[in-house]
């Protein structure tokens, strides 16, 4: 696959090459929250974070989406879908982790018996630029579950920032056409190339603490009645912020907005971490407390998808690390885990 070498202050190049005739969604600092947002030119985008506070799975997976409207027209129902994805879209600068969030919300929506239309058109409308993670933070946890900072399940094409210049390499066919005709750039050399093993080498190795998912998934099936269980939650406030940040988390609700003449039916992000989100219209609860809660939510991610899908549902991000509001540190709950497991070795 083609790899290209970009100087740093051609990147508006580039990205002002990918604007024309695409839609262009980058990581852009939108009052001091970083996320990914269409932009209209290059000077908009910010490349030098660290990872977005708000994933890029909305633009796959929107937060509220119409699946149609519907209304009376006498006596006849008539039913109004929207209509699907269309035009080329770029999603630049994708940490890898996110990108290879993408390919497991691939498995729920489209891998399954029951495809999900839009979101495959939509997924299908964009070729995805991943951004190595040269500098991961501290938070970060992606070789325990799989991944890596210069992992490219997801991308079509990965960008490395090599200090004075870019390394540019095409995925995927889709990524290698849309190097196609690029200007500006010089085929990369050895040189380049040696540059970026050793910073791959460095991020890895910044990436200390590794966590045996193996471990976690084979205790977590036998721990559905454990002590542990009762005191993990007791400082969750149940606020969701960690499964709404979450670029894995994919739970949704679906209703009806509207009256009896006309209206919309929504699908809207839910989360396990709420109380209503398994209220029966009985009244019965099978999550009734926390406890439930962060049991299935660990079950879910740790226990179900290796033993559904042969990976964990995590990719590491550490979003629900930082922006946990009482400091709730999964990597910490996972380690509890994995220490109860060795225990019993
Ligand atoms: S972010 Fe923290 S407090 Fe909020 S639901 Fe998740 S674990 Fe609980
Ligand atoms: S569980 Fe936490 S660390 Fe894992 S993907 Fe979700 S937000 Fe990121």
């Amino acid at each position: 696959m083609r790899a290209v070498l970009l100087a740093k202050d051609q990147i508006s190049v580039l990205l002002e090459a990918l604007l024309q005739g695409r839609k262009l969604f980058a990581p852009v600092d939108d009052g001091g929250v970083m996320a990914f947002r269409q932009v209209g030119s290059p000077q908009e985008v910010v490349l030098d974070y660290h990872n977005s506070t708000v994933p890029p799975k909305r633009l796959f997976f929107p937060q509220s989406e119409t699946l149609f409207r519907y209304g009376l027209e006498g006596e006849q129902l008539a039913l109004e879908e929207p209509q699907p994805a269309s035009g080329e879209k770029v999603l630049f600068g994708v940490r890898p982790c996110d990108a290879r969030s993408f390919t497991l919300l691939d498995r729920v929506f489209t891998g399954g018996n029951h495809c999900d239309g839009c979101y495959q058109a939509r997924r299908e409308s964009y070729t995805v630029v991943g951004l190595a993670c040269t500098h991961p933070r501290a938070e970060c946890f992606c070789t325990s579950v799989g991944g890596g900072p210069f992992a490219t399940a997801g991308s079509d094409v990965l960008v490395t920032d090599l200090g004075s210049d870019y390394l540019v390499e095409a995925v995927t066919d889709k990524g290698a056409a849309l190097l196609e005709g690029l200007s500006g750039c010089r085929e990369a050399d050895e040189d380049s190339i040696r540059r970026r093993a050793e910073a791959q080498a460095a991020a890895e190795a910044a990436l200390r603490g590794e966590i045996s998912t193996e471990d976690v998934k084979r205790k977590l099936q036998e721990m559905w009645d454990d002590p542990f269980w009762d005191r993990l939650h007791e400082k969750c406030i149940g606020c969701g912020a960690c499964t709404y940040l979450c670029p894995t988390c994919h739970c949704f609700d679906i209703v009806d907005e509207g009256s009896e003449q006309q209206g919309r039916r929504i699908k809207i992000w839910d989360s396990c971490m709420f109380p209503l989100f398994t209220l029966h219209a009985s009244g019965h609860n099978p999550r009734p407390t926390g406890k439930e809660r962060w049991r299935q939510r660990l079950m879910h991610k740790f226990r179900y998808w290796p033993e559904d899908h042969g990976e964990v549902g995590c990719v590491g991000c550490g979003r629900c690390v930082v922006d946990c509001p009482v400091n709730l540190d999964i990597r910490q709950v996972l380690r509890d885990v994995e220490s109860l497991a060795k225990k019993v070795k």
